[in-house]
């Protein structure tokens, strides 16, 4: 999150208005710094050769006619499911080689039409399905904090990019904790908005009920500026909201801790959490007290199905979405295939992954004739009773606080045998995605190795103003640290590395 420049997006703006820097400067700092440092890293997947030049045109538009926003010239890294024209979306997928997209995601391109600068595209579990980012077909990225534990996923590669300071904000996306999770890992911002705020245009999908994309940053009004950037109706996305994406801001303005209701799952604080986080989280709760919050005790007793809910949902829509990947549309395509059929097989045969095979299966198998009332109704029909009880909670309080991540930043291969270990990673983030919910995932400090430790507040729909404030004051309890990056550590190969 460090660098020479500025410590958030307003300090920028304000170094940039009074020409502290220039863009082109700030620009070559991260892209430099990139270079030194993705070798080992692995964040990113590929650079953008451009940005050097895009950073000169914007410094001579500022000294014909100022700046309008502050992301003018601010540098950013995106999720390599996000797509932008003109440039490489792999997904982390054999199966996307050489597909080079020929729109941009809306949420990109509102972020450029106000000068931002793409500096690169960052790594992920192949098609956001992962906890780890061990599933990318090119490697895993590795966690800043500790060269041997995994960034957690599926958006590691975003996460760990700001971690490690190679860009002040990146975008991920999340369908069950694919932000929120790896923010925690690497000890950044990390927020799920409400279902429909942000544009999924442009975004590939994996479940497109549940799919949200959101910022990672180093502070809650960088993360805030850049919801509001984002949101608001989109066209090309029936999904998105009418509401105006501002009321974020005045929200986050009327916010105050010696008024909040924080509601308290009791049994989230039980069995299977780490004792490390428990810890971390009982003193984030006494901290909270002693600033006039209240806490609330709430009941959410669907949310145990949460796990089971979604891998029935994810997966049925992703072996729908992922139909489309049949070597004729995109990318990758086997060479002399005997016929159609076999073409068809051969590719997804060689271009999917493991765990991407293993979801297509599952969710062909929810929807199939016969089984689909026991399994994808009933999920369905579960999956109601989980939003139900949030509303029903969110009637006693304004946020309700669990950890993010049941366990530290765990090992590389140390989840990758037993994959039903790894879907357990989402025990506290998956239910906000069924719900439509925001969430987020806020730096609670270091546990007693040294690795980064998140709480998560999940909000009523439409309440990430009010989220981003009370993250806003929980970092100030929490200033965190920085982790020391160096150049040169081995590179680690994944299950899903068939690089
Ligand atoms: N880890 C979850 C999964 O593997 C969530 C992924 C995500 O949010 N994209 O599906």
């Amino acid at each position: 999150m460090s660098n020479p420049f500025f410590s958030s997006l307003a300090e920028f703006a304000k170094g940039r208005d009074s020409r502290k820097f220039t863009i082109e400067e700030v620009a070559r700092y991260f892209m430099s710094r990139t270079e030194q440092l993705n070798p080992s890293l692995n964040v990113c997947l590929s650079l953008n050769e451009n940005a050097i030049n895009r950073a000169r045109q914007l410094d001579a538009r500022l000294a014909r006619n100022g700046a309008d926003s502050p992301f003018f010239g601010y540098p950013i890294m995106i999720k390599d499911n996000l797509e932008m024209e003109g440039f490489p979306t792999t997904c982390a997928s054999k199966i996307l080689e050489g597909y080079i997209s020929r729109r941009t995601a809306t949420s990109v391109a509102r972020l450029l039409s106000l000068g931002a600068i793409v500096l690169g595209k960052t790594n992920l579990d192949e098609f956001a399905m992962g906890s780890s980012t061990e599933n990318s077909a090119f490697g895993p990225s590795k966690n800043p904090w500790n060269p041997t534990r995994v960034p957690g996923g599926s958006s590691g590669g975003s996460a760990a990019a700001v971690a490690a300071g190679l860009a002040p904000l990146s975008l991920g996306s999340d369908t069950g904790g694919s932000i929120r999770q790896p923010a925690a890992f690497c000890g950044v911002l990390g927020i799920k908005p409400t279902y429909g705020r942000i544009s999924r245009s442009g975004l590939v999908a994996f479940s497109s009920s549940l799919d949200q994309i959101g910022p990672f940053s180093g502070s809650a009004s960088d993360a805030l500026e850049a919801l509001v950037a984002m949101g608001g109706r989109d066209s090309l996305d029936m999904t998105t909201t009418e509401r105006d994406p501002g009321e974020m801001r005045r929200d986050f303005a009327a916010t105050r801790m010696e008024e909040t209701q924080i509601g308290i799952p009791e049994v989230l604080f039980g069995e299977g959490l780490d004792p490390s986080i428990r810890k971390r989280l009982l003193e984030l709760r006494e901290a909270l007290g002693g600033k006039g919050a209240r806490e609330v005790p709430v009941t959410l007793p669907h949310s145990a199905y949460g796990i089971n809910v979604y891998y029935l949902v994810a997966t049925s829509e992703a072996s729908s979405n992922l139909s489309r990947f049949d070597g004729v549309r995109y990318g990758f395509r086997v060479k002399n295939p005997a016929d159609l059929r076999t073409m068809y097989e051969e590719t997804r045969d060689a271009g999917f992954g493991d765990e991407v095979k293993r979801r297509i299966l599952l969710g062909t198998f929810a929807l199939s004739a016969g089984y689909q009332e026991a399994f994808y109704r009933k999920a369905r029909k579960v999956q109601s009773l989980i939003r139900k009880d949030f509303m029903e909670a969110f009637q006693h309080c304004d946020a309700i606080l669990t950890p993010t991540s049941p366990t530290p930043p765990f090992a590389f291969g140390e989840k990758t045998g037993d994959p039903l270990s790894m879907y357990l990673s989402d025990v506290y983030t998956i239910t906000a995605n069924l719900a439509g919910l925001p969430a987020l995932s806020v730096p609670v400090g270091l546990d007693g190795q040294g690795l980064p430790v998140g709480a998560h507040l999940i909000g009523p729909p439409w309440s990430e103003g009010r989220l981003l404030k009370l993250a806003e004051f929980i970092s100030a309890l929490y200033p965190m640290p920085l982790p020391e990056v160096h150049a040169g550590h081995p590179t680690v190969k994944g299950p899903g590395d068939r690089g």
